[in-house]
This record gives structure tokens, C-alpha cells and sequence, in this order.
């Protein structure tokens, strides 16, 4: 099993995600952390989260943004884009991603997390199994104790990806050894 550490996919933005292809697979409920993944830290929305929300929307999601931060600063951002939120969710702690999926009434195998930090974001959403895709901060410059949390992330984003090359080489070697049965007219 995938550990929960390990996002399920990696992104470069909140914005270049293939919305239409989790939609089409079932999911239909999006968690969002705020800070460094729909704006810089602390910084209001310029127009692209409000353009991003309005767009699933309309594609037929349903959306809550779970941050730890406090109210003062999800509650506008959350108006803003018109979405539900969950503030002081506590993440890595699974309440907060419990109670963002009751406000969307959808389960964990129907919802997808999208967040900055692995050891918050990620490994919140790995813990109860859900898809996680991690994205690259918007600014990299951060407060010190996010700055200091980037430094064990790395490690852990290297060993994903060799997860991943090797998952990848494993799926490979399957489908060339199905192969060469099927050459041999499906004899093992
Ligand atoms: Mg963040």
C-alpha cells in the first residue's frame, strides 16, 4: 500500500490539475489548503482562486477549503470564492477532513485533497486513505517553521518518486511478461 506520506500525484499548481479526469473517475469533492496552494501565505486571492472555484462549479464539484489557520483569515477568502471552509482543522488530524466531507456530503473514495505541505496536507488525507495531490508552493518565501518542514519533505518527495519509477518498472515488467505468454499462446 501506498504510504500515507506519499501524495498520489504531484502537480505544479492548484491550476494545472486534470479536473475533467477526477470528475469523470467519480470524484466529486475537493479539499483545498488556502496558504501557499490558492495564495501566497496570508495573501488575499487576486482573482485566479476566484476564477478556479467558479469553474468547478460549474464543472460540477463541490468544494471545501481546510485550513489551520484561524478564522479572520479563511472565512474572507472563503467568501470570496464562494466555498465552504473548515478553519483550525488541526491537519495532519483527520477531524477536519471529516467534517469538510460532511459539509460536501461526500466520502473519502469520492473526494480529493490539494495541498502545499506534505506533512500536513498530505499525510492528513494519507491517513484516511483519501487521493492527495501535492502542488508546488506559490511563494517560496515562507515563515521559518515551514522553511524547516521543506527540508524533510524533500527527503520524502525523493523516495516517492523512486516509489513511483519502481511501481512503474513493476507494472512494466507485468504487462512485457503478459506478453510474451500471449506470444507464446497464453503457456506460462
Ligand atoms: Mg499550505
Amino acid at each position: 500500500m501506498r504510504p500515507a506520506l506519499f501524495p498520489t500525484r504531484l502537480a505544479d499548481s492548484a491550476w494545472d490539475i486534470p479536473y475533467e479526469e477526477l470528475y469523470a473517475r467519480g470524484i466529486r469533492g475537493l479539499i483545498f489548503d488556502i496558504d501557499n496552494t490558492l495564495a501566497p501565505h496570508g495573501a488575499p486571492d487576486d482573482g485566479r482562486a476566484e476564477a478556479l472555484f467558479s469553474y468547478l462549479r460549474a464543472a460540477g464539484f463541490r468544494t471545501c477549503l481546510l485550513s489551520n489557520n484561524r478564522e479572520e483569515r479563511v472565512a474572507p477568502f472563503a467568501g470570496r470564492v464562494e466555498s465552504a471552509y473548515v478553519c483550525r482543522a488541526g491537519k495532519p488530524a483527520g477531524r477536519g477532513y471529516r467534517q469538510a466531507m460532511e459539509k460536501m456530503g461526500t466520502q473519502t473514495s469520492s473526494t480529493v485533497l490539494i495541498g502545499d505541505q506534505i506533512f500536513t496536507d498530505i499525510y492528513g488525507a494519507g491517513r484516511l486513505g483519501m487521493e492527495r495531490i501535492l502542488v508546488k508552493p506559490i511563494c517560496p518565501r515562507e515563515e521559518i517553521q515551514i522553511v524547516l518542514k521543506r527540508i524533510p519533505e524533500r527527503l520524502v518527495l525523493w523516495l516517492y518518486r523512486r516509489y513511483s519509477r519502481r511501481a512503474e518498472a513493476g507494472r512494466r515488467g507485468g504487462e512485457n511478461r503478459r506478453e510474451r505468454r500471449i506470444c507464446r499462446g497464453g503457456k506460462k
